[in-house]
């Protein structure tokens, strides 16, 4: 579902991305660990393409949503052509940022509807059925700052699924949140990969959910994969120093 070939990242002089090589298939949970700029939100951004890359190929999906030569010749897809990409691509930020005078079910169904142009009675009801899947139901007319900010970040999750995308990219999700909060954001997280079917790629420091809820585990150090595996093999059994010096750190 997302394949990501030998791809450079420049920020000016610094490479922050080296080489990376990563397939995710449809319907796997692949948890993205790594210390702080490593390079993992970098990353998910190449596949939302919100940053363009300095060398190699992104696919989702079979579509190709970004590429450069090496030999530094830029291919620039449409600009319509990236939005519709885009939108492909659901993503969930460490700050939920939801439209704070517009309802959780305006929040929910209003990319459907003005993005997409999706028929409003169906979005809402499409943005319904998402709620309840959050564990929402009954909070539709409520204002963000009505919520706390586990409900809010829950709402920020249905928004994403409501564009009907074909990857859900999640950026520390919980992070931002009170340690009381986080558990009801990974349940909800956890239903989605294991009964859901939904293809996630999920930057996290909870190392419980990727153990548990992650096929895969990839460790990231100063821009590159360093290794990954299974979450028993990678976080029970690292290979590399940097890999274990992070566990230790976090674990
Ligand atoms: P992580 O998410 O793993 O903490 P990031 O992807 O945010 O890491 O950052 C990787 C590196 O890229 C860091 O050195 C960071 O300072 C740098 N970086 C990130 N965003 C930008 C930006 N917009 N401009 C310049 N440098 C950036
Ligand atoms: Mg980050």
């Amino acid at each position: 579902m997302v394949h990501i070939q030998h791809v450079d990242k420049w920020y000016g002089n610094n490479q922050v991305l080296h080489d990376i090589d990563l397939a995710v298939e449809e319907g796997e949970t692949v948890c993205l660990v790594g210390p702080s700029g490593s390079g993992k939100s970098t990353l998910l951004r190449c596949v939302n393409h919100l940053e363009e890359i300095g060398a190699g190929s992104v696919w989702v999906d079979g579509e190709l949503v970004g590429y450069r030569l090496r030999n530094g010749r830029l291919h620039e897809l449409r600009e319509a052509d990236a939005c519709r990409k885009r939108v492909e691509v659901g993503m969930v930020f460490q700050h939920f940022n939801l439209f704070p005078h517009m309802t959780v079910l305006e929040n929910v169904s209003f990319a459907p509807i003005t993005v997409k142009n999706e028929n409003k009675a169906e979005a809402r009801e499409y943005a319904r059925s998402l709620l309840e899947r959050v564990g929402l139901a009954g909070r539709e007319g409520a204002y963000p700052s009505q919520l706390s900010g586990g409900q809010q970040q829950r709402v920020a999750i249905a928004r994403a699924l409501a564009m009907r995308p074909k990857v859900m990219l999640f950026d520390e999700p919980t992070s931002a949140l009170d340690p009381e909060l986080v558990g009801e954001v990974l349940a909800v997280m956890k239903d989605l990969a294991l009964t859901g079917g939904v293809t996630m790629l999920v930057v996290t420091h909870e190392m419980g959910f990727a153990r548990e809820v992650g096929d895969r585990v990839v460790f990231m150090d100063a821009g590159r994969i360093v290794e990954q595996g299974p979450p028993a093999q990678v976080l029970g059994d690292p290979q590399h120093e940097r890999t274990k010096a992070f566990l230790s750190a976090v674990l």
